[in-house]
């Protein structure tokens, strides 16, 4: 890819042996320079450790990120410390992400610090500027339990954004905040995206947000995207049953929006033993028998539309036959 870069990751924890946890597994996704993409699912999905091992804060048992045309599993250490740089994080919990010994100057400074840059006073305040903490100078002194919680994620956004990074991952950025906090941070993170052309993964369990902050979207079960595209089309025309059920469950302007769909019933599978099959089947509405039970369904386009879905209801763009898969085995 010649233009921007691509991020791409296919990776699994655990081995298949009982007691590991498969929090992801053969997860594979593209983020062009300057897109947003939203990571969607329930608790436990593994949206978090797909977050994380985006920006090397986890390392996946196998698979690999490539960034800039490079496959991190072959940089070097001061590459990989120019990957860190690059790729921020920041986390859903204001009130445990940021150390409360260490001042709000000194918090934002740190990763500076960290990677030798110049100026450090200079883009400690041009950041908490940005994070709308003004004067900035009012808030070098104080301690993060001085700080409300929309401040202390203003904060932790600073922090990201002081390295002048090109790629963000934030994990649920506004849920532990108040309500009447969550617009204002919100915006500030549209700000943040458009200003700095940052690429930003968006994780939450919350649709409606994602569907104002994402180009794309990528929905996640059980350790696996069962659904991705453009944000428009999987919130408009869902193909997957768990994703059909998702927005189904999600308060919308217009009630013709999947309120045709199924409620989601049941619970999250078993992380550790995980069943055969595709992973939805015990909850899914539209299960279709032994090829559910026996077949994993691929990841992929279908013939009707735009999104790659993973399941045996739809034709396969690419001719894959999941019956001649189970006939086979
Ligand atoms: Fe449902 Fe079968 Fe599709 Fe899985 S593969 S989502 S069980 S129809």
């Amino acid at each position: 890819v010649n233009q921007g870069w691509i991020a791409s990751l296919m990776e699994s924890f655990g081995s298949g042996e009982p007691d590991y946890v498969h929090a992801v597994d053969g997860v594979s996704f593209e983020l062009r320079e300057g897109e947003t993409l939203g990571l969607a699912g329930e608790s436990g999905c593994g949206k978090t450790t797909t977050g994380m091992s985006l920006v090397k804060l986890h390392e996946p048992t196998a698979g690999d990120i490539i960034y800039d045309d490079q496959r991190l599993s072959e940089a070097t250490d001061a590459e990989i410390k120019k990957f860190r740089q690059n790729a921020q994080m920041i986390f859903q919990d204001p009130f445990e992400s940021l150390n409360p010994r260490m001042t709000v100057y000194d918090t934002v400074a740190e990763p500076l610090r960290i990677h030798d840059i110049p100026n450090e006073t200079a883009r400690v305040q041009r950041a908490l500027e940005f994070a709308e903490l003004l004067p900035a100078e009012h808030y070098f002194d104080q301690y993060p339990h001085e700080l409300s919680g929309g401040q202390r994620q203003r904060v932790a956004i600073a922090r990201a954004l002081v390295l002048d990074p090109d790629f963000i991952v934030a994990d649920e950025p506004v849920s532990m905040l108040d309500v009447s906090l969550r617009a204002g941070v919100l915006s500030l993170l549209d700000r943040m995206t458009d200003e700095f052309g940052l690429s930003v993964v968006y994780i939450s369990h919350d649709l409606s947000l994602l569907r104002h902050m994402c180009d794309r979207l990528a929905i996640m079960y059980m350790g696996k995207i069962v659904e991705k595209g453009p944000t428009d089309q999987i919130i408009e025309n869902p193909q997957h049953p768990y994703t059909q059920a998702l927005i189904n469950a999600v308060p919308v302007p217009d009630p013709g929006v999947g309120r045709d769909r199924v409620e989601l019933q049941g619970e999250v599978g078993d992380v550790i033993d995980i069943p055969t099959g595709c992973r939805f089947k015990n909850r899914c509405s539209e299960y279709i028998g032994d090829v559910c039970d026996q077949v994993v369904p691929p990841l992929e386009q279908k013939t009707e539309f735009e999104q790659d879905v993973a399941c045996h209801l739809y034709e396969s763009a690419a001719g894959y036959d999941p019956y001649e898969e189970m006939s086979g085995s």
